[in-house]
């Protein structure tokens, strides 16, 4: 049942972020300025926390359990609604706010996934839902959280450290081509390492007293071929060679390769990472090498919330997308034209979004409607949103900061996120999240309801963090011990 003082408590929270998206667009720009790698957010992280210092929230600084983490949160008791906050940035992405390649910095970092306004958006939501707070209009808390090295799957660190625990629901948000419910599951996945250690020889005069640890990582390859035709559907493994040996007159005693194993639940990963395990194990015995393992990192399948998505997609419908102006529409079409037709409707298929719906959206510039896309579906990529998803109902949405068929990790989403376009799909965001915090903390019966949906699909299952996951595979399955970072 709706609450009376409904569309009074969501005009506030709608006030308060209009009078301040100046400074929020002020926070974007600065963090898009100076973009930070994964695990290197200082700035970033300082820029948030101080803002949300001096709008009056309560900080609590967790750089004990990771750097540059922290929680910023407002108003007292249940229920308890989370907003997950990002700002790291990816290397080799620099890029001038334009519709032509050319680095800000050669070289350099930029913020092609737009986590500057990831996280300055829901910041945008937290400030709306305090005016609401302040104003007696609400009850509850709203926390948010500044989450360092999305990119590197980080927030596996908080949640076992049981940061987001005593959450009642979270939300999160990602910057994007379209403005929709994200309503799609993600992969787990799990990124290992494994190193052999074999015996050097001269590899022409006594090859046979050698024993290469190349060989052993070659077999695990040609293993995991193998093994591709009997994984679950939707599965992916994919892998590099990080250290191959150095000269080839010499048998390698050591090799090294980067393996990423990925499926749509964490549990249907874990068998089938024993599987890549024990394939690395039979080449290690093959060859009269040794091999070992390191757990880089991991995270969960993102578990959507119905309940809560339908949530997001009545605020979506109910707020007006931004209006652009010629000079942003002729941006966004040049940057369009950047793409072929084929990747643009690669990039939206691969969301989720149903063949006509997507030759509809091809005929568009930027999306300026509002959809319901990816239930369903599972995306083959991973977020670390998953693990907060195993602990709390959580649900996420999209909005347009990016000529539709712009993709994430590109140069065009770099450019797009800097812009104006990007600045009015982020301030657009912080009113869905604004008012969908308002409806989850006033309908107990929505917010009971997603809960119930969430306990079904957990069905019984306690959140053990990837990492934790893979050292007791390892004291289950053989010898070998893991190493953890
Ligand atoms: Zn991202």
């Amino acid at each position: 049942m709706k609450n009376r003082g409904d569309s009074m408590g969501k005009e506030l929270i709608i006030a308060a972020i209009e009078n301040k998206q100046r400074d929020f667009i002020r926070i974007a720009e600065e963090i898009w300025k100076n973009p930070e790698l994964s695990y290197h957010e200082k700035a970033s992280s300082a820029l948030q926390k101080e803002y949300l210092r001096n709008a009056g929230f309560r900080i609590t600084e967790l750089d004990a359990i990771q750097q540059y983490a922290f929680i910023a949160e407002w108003g007292s008791g249940a229920p308890v609604i989370g907003l997950l906050g990002e700002f790291d940035a990816l290397p080799g992405l620099s890029q001038k706010v334009q519709a032509t390649q050319e680095e800000l910095v050669p070289g350099g970092p930029g913020h092609g996934c737009g986590h500057n306004l990831l996280g300055t958006a829901l910041l945008g939501a937290a400030v709306g839902i305090k005016a609401a707070i302040d104003a007696g209009k609400l009850p509850g808390t709203i926390r948010y959280f500044g989450a360092p090295a999305e990119e590197q799957l980080g927030k596996p660190i908080l949640a076992r450290a049981g940061v987001f625990s005593g959450l009642d629901a979270a939300f999160g948000y990602h910057p994007s081509d379209l403005n929709t419910v994200a309503a799609f599951g993600t992969n787990a996945s799990v990124q290992l390492i494994f190193r052999f250690h074999g015996s050097p020889a001269h590899a022409a005069q006594v090859p046979h007293l050698g024993r290469s640890a190349l060989d052993a990582l070659t077999l695990t390859q040609v293993g995991v071929e193998f093994l591709r035709e009997h994984m679950p559907s939707g599965a992916r493994i994919h892998y590099i060679v990080t250290s191959g040996g150095l000269r080839a007159n010499i048998v390698p005693d050591y090799a090294a390769g980067d393996f990423q194993v990925r499926s749509p639940r964490m549990k249907e990963l874990v068998p089938l990472l024993k599987r890549v395990i024990d394939v690395a194990r039979g080449a290690a015995l093959m060859t009269g090498t040794t091999v070992d393992y390191q757990v880089q990192h991991g995270c969960y399948d993102v578990l959507p919330n119905k309940i809560m998505s339908d949530l997001l997609y009545e605020n979506l419908k109910a707020l007006p997308p931004p209006a652009y102006t010629p000079e942003e529409l002729d941006f966004c079409r040049k940057l369009s034209n950047t793409m072929t037709i084929d990747q643009k409707r690669n990039t939206l298929l691969m969301l989720g979004v149903d063949a006509v719906s997507t030759e509809n959206l091809l005929s568009q510039t930027v999306h300026e409607g509002v959809g319901y896309w990816g239930q369903g579906w599972t995306i083959p990529a991973s977020t670390d949103v998953g693990d907060v998803s195993h602990i709390t109902p959580t649900a996420q949405a999209y909005t347009a900061t990016y000529p539709i068929g712009i993709g994430s990790h590109t140069w065009q989403a770099t450019a797009a996120s800097g812009s104006t376009v990007g600045m009015k799909g982020m301030v657009y965001a912080s009113k869905i999240f604004g008012c969908a915090c308002y409806d989850l903390m006033t309908q107990k019966e929505t917010l009971a309801k997603a809960r119930a949906e969430w306990e079904a699909a957990i069905d019984g299952e306690t959140y053990v963090a990837a990492e934790d996951l893979l050292k007791k595979l390892a004291e289950d399955g053989g010898s070998e011990t893991p190493s953890t970072s």
